[in-house]
């Protein structure tokens, strides 16, 4: 049912080395909605992304996936279990083309090539670009269409949350619209987003709620409508009052 947390996160720690990113992070990514992180660099959003997926160890607290613990399971696990990672910086394969890209997706999928064709074509059908470009190596893209890559790739693993690093980073206006309105119509179709934007006002409008980190911390939180209109947000991310 809408509106139960799909993905709960209590108390959350980790880092790398000696250095501790996350000092506990408490979250919850409500089912069909749209939730973003916001905050400013080295906050530790990318970071979160990366041990929600299993990439960078857990060191204390809790994940929750429809109630089960997944903190410490392996990233093909926590793929497996429907959450996909669209990293920052995409990290598409550059060499191979647009096509084999999304088709690495569904690595975990036991798929025949009949499904794979069908959802293909649903991510050319999302992202008519990709299409055009299918057999194009994928590093020789614009930032955009890499990032439209990068995202049917994710889509490819046939998530239930797509987590998404820096949507709009480097990108046009033009193309974070159109990546905004094939978000929006995802989300309508019943997919659940949590997204790091460091475009606050871009965060904020095309999410349903939000939080706000800070050193490892979530500082803030509540619906983006409301934090939209909060005076310290106002401040401290968009320079006005
Ligand atoms: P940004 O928008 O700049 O990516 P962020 O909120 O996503 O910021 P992180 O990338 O999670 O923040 O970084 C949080 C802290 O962790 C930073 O101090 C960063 O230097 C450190 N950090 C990130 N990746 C590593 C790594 N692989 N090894 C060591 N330290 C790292």
């Amino acid at each position: 049912p809408a509106g139960r947390d799909l993905l709960r996160v209590q108390g959350l720690q980790s880092g790398y080395g000696e250095i501790t990113v996350l000092w506990g992070v408490d979250l919850a990514v409500r089912e069909g909605e749209i939730t973003a992180l916001i905050g400013s660099n080295g906050a530790g959003k990318s970071t979160l992304m990366r041990t929600l997926s299993g990439l960078v160890p857990a060191r204390g607290g809790k994940v929750t996936w429809n109630g089960e613990e997944i903190q410490g399971d392996s990233p093909a696990r926590v793929l497996d279990l429907g959450i996909a990672h669209v990293p920052e910086g995409r990290r598409l394969f550059s060499a191979m083309s647009v096509e084999d890209n999304l088709i690495m997706g569904a690595y975990l999928r036991k798929i025949g090539r009949a499904e794979m064709q069908r959802d293909l074509d649903r991510i050319y059908t999302i992202f008519p670009k990709l299409r055009e470009r299918r057999s194009q190596a994928a590093g020789t893209m614009s930032g955009g269409e890499q990032q439209m890559c990068a995202i049917g790739r994710g889509l490819m693993s046939a998530p239930r949350l797509l987590m998404i690093d820096e949507l709009s980073l480097g990108l046009s206006p033009l193309l974070v619209e159109q990546l905004i309105d094939a978000l929006n119509a995802l989300n309508r179709e019943g997919l659940t987003i949590l997204v790091v934007e460091q475009d606050v006002v871009t965060a904020l409008e095309l999410s349903t709620s939000a939080y706000v980190m800070d050193t490892g911390r979530v500082v803030q939180h509540g619906p983006s409508r409301e934090l939209l209109r909060d005076p310290a947000v106002r401040q401290a991310y968009l320079g006005v009052l």
